[in-house]
């Protein structure tokens, strides 16, 4: 089996214009394209971080330099990369100006014996590593304008910032970016990067640098990236619950359902979506909400880009 690499950019609602369903469309095949060079010349770890990198450099996405902003008006971001050989994690959370989350979550793992590290800390790791940029780098003229729209929203008292499931299904969650990976040598890896959502609080922490929430690989079983509502996906264990589904016989489109449809019943629509890969190069996604945007490639080349429930996948 030759290498594989998929993608997610999110789940949620993703009722673009034609012109920005084109630059998502772009991003996951160059995101796809990233990945599967990488592991052309390394291996899975490689793949999962240079197509997280791709997608938090893009813009499109809620991550790296197209986060979203927190209640203050800051960008924090968290992301997590999952060795599926060595059961090893690397992770971040809460960091502010390091222009690849994804990157600085590998260092964690490739430098540190810790799993997840936050605070001054992290942002001392990010400096070492030359991963540090300037704050301006993470804002723009249109997310500036969401941010005061939905501000002034808060404000009247039309919706409440407090209530992270209202407000995720208000905003339709998404954006997260995602990518799982199998190598020739058929090690498998995980990675997820985020803004995390609107208006969270200053600290809050998503499920997507926890392992076995928001990302987990296991090469004796397979890879994972959620997306969607950071605290039920934390709560729910996702990741790892599909994954232990996978264990325990069932394939990686059944086992990703399943572990979507127990969210559901738990917590309702509009909450998670999954990417999922396993060990013979199975991609599958599933999802509760309006759209997913998702792709992935095989053979050096991308064989599917995918956004709605009805597109044809994978
Ligand atoms: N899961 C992310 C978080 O809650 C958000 C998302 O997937 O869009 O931080």
């Amino acid at each position: 089996m030759g290498p594989v690499v998929a993608v997610h950019g999110g789940a949620g609602r993703w009722s673009v214009s034609p012109e920005e369903e084109a630059h998502v469309r772009r991003a996951l095949e160059g995101a796809v394209d990233a990945g599967l060079a990488a592991v052309a010349r390394g291996n899975a770890v490689d793949a999962v971080v240079e197509a997280v990198a791709y997608m938090e450099d893009s813009g499109v996405f809620n991550a790296g330099v197209g986060s979203v902003y927190t209640v203050s008006g800051r960008v924090q971001m968290d992301a997590g990369v999952m060795d599926g050989a060595s059961g090893r994690a690397g992770a971040v959370a809460a960091v502010e100006d390091v222009k690849n989350p994804v990157r600085l979550a590998r260092y964690v793992l490739d430098a540190t014996d810790h799993v997840l590290v936050v605070g001054e800390g992290a942002r001392e790791l990010a400096r070492a590593a030359g991963l540090l940029t300037a704050k301006t780098a993470f804002y723009s003229d249109r997310k500036n304008e969401m941010f005061k729209r939905m501000r002034q929203e808060t404000l009247a008292g039309r919706w409440h910032y407090k209530k992270v499931l209202e407000v995720a299904r208000r905003l339709g969650v998404g954006d997260t970016v995602g990518a799982v990976a199998l190598d020739r040598d058929g090690n498998l890896a995980a990675a997820t990067s985020t803004g995390g959502v609107w208006l969270k609080l200053d600290g809050r922490v998503g499920d997507s640098p926890i392992p076995g929430a928001g990302f987990w690989a296991d090469n004796s079983v397979g890879a994972l990236s959620a997306t969607g509502v950071g605290e039920v996906i934390t709560i729910t264990m996702a990741s790892l619950r599909a994954a232990e589904l996978m264990r325990a016989g069932l394939d990686v489109d059944a086992a990703l359902r399943r572990a979507v449809d127990l969210v559901t019943e738990r917590f309702g629509e509009d909450t998670i979506g999954l990417l999922g890969l396993d060990r013979k190069g199975r991609v599958a996604a599933a999802f509760n909400t309006a759209a997913m945007a998702r792709a992935w490639g095989a053979d050096k080349q991308v064989k599917r880009v995918a956004l709605r429930r009805g597109d044809i996948w994978p």
